[in-house]
């Protein structure tokens, strides 16, 4: 069992620096830290792999699209439990849209020998487009659970999981190989132990450019892209805010007045 996790490095801070010319996020990593949904695929890989008959027979593997530094955050993840990483590394990925991404994502899950399962998480709290997931999906036409919140059991051929849909949560069977998404709650990641520290020191990251993972030149990075972001902006906050004091009678009553007061 080859379970493969995509895992994103996103700046730790809310100060997000943005290229005034190609409007893409500024990625020089500095407080860098893991995706907190990937963080919690993760800790769900390491479960799925403590409670095989066999741990050894199942490998977590850790991907990543980033810039060089994020072999950090990967070699973090071995610490915590993964048995190896690939970094696809190469300023040709550079500004790459979801499909982009996925198509880069794809060539590093193929470098990896395959998988049986890729574990993305819900989204990323950087570009919070949540496609990813469903898009890695389509690209190996594997069916795909989003928002799962519980890996209840995973045998060779199928896996059952509960997954938040809109009224609700769902019980699914979903047939290996898959791609699920996961919830933030899912799973807090494990602590590294001083043993998986130590043994990470020592492993070798792989990194692969765009020529070493045989990525077709048109379909990565900016240019390979067909979604670009036209202008990015922080929307003005409005002041002026009213407080409508009163019981909820009163307060309909005000808050009424208030709008038809209002030049819309
Ligand atoms: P999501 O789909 O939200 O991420 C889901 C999961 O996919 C992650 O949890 C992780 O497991 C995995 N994943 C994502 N990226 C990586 C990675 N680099 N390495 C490893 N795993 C990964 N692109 C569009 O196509 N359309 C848009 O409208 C769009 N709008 C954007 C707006 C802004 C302000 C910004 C900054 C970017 C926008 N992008 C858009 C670009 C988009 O954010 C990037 O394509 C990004 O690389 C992937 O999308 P995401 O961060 O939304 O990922």
């Amino acid at each position: 069992m080859h379970v493969v996790v995509c895992v994103k490095a996103v700046p730790g801070s809310t100060e997000v620096k943005m290229d005034p010319k190609t409007n893409t996020i500024v990625r020089d990593g500095g407080q860098a830290v893991i995706n907190p949904f990937d963080a919690s695929a993760l800790e769900t890989a390491l479960r799925i792999k403590d409670a095989a008959a066999e741990p050894a027979d199942v490998r977590v593997s850790v991907l990543s699209m980033g810039i060089p530094a994020t072999a950090d955050l990967l070699r973090d993840c071995i610490a915590r439990g993964a048995d190896d990483g690939l970094l696809l590394s190469d300023r040709a990925f550079a500004g790459a849209d979801t499909l982009a991404t996925t198509y880069a994502l794809s060539r590093g899950i193929e470098a990896l020998g395959g998988a049986d399962l890729i574990l993305c998480g819900k989204m990323a709290v950087d570009g919070d487009t949540a496609q990813i997931g469903p898009e890695l999906a389509g690209t190996f036409e594997w069916p795909c659970a989003t928002d799962v919140v519980e890996v209840r059991g995973l045998e060779p051929m199928c896996t059952c999981v509960r997954a938040n849909i809109d009224r609700g949560v769902a019980s699914l069977a979903v047939p290996l190989p898959a791609v699920l998404t996961v919830s933030k709650d899912i799973a807090d990641l494990r602590m590294p132990s001083i043993a998986g520290i130590m043994a990470a020191e020592t492993v070798s990251i792989e990194v692969l450019d765009a020529k070493r993972s045989a990525s077709d030149a048109r379909r990565i990075g900016l240019s390979g892209s067909p979604t670009q972001v036209v202008r990015s902006f922080v929307p003005d906050r409005a002041d002026g805010a009213v407080t409508v004091p009163g019981d909820a009678a009163e307060q309909a009553c005000a808050l009424a007045q208030l709008i038809e007061g209002m030049s819309l």
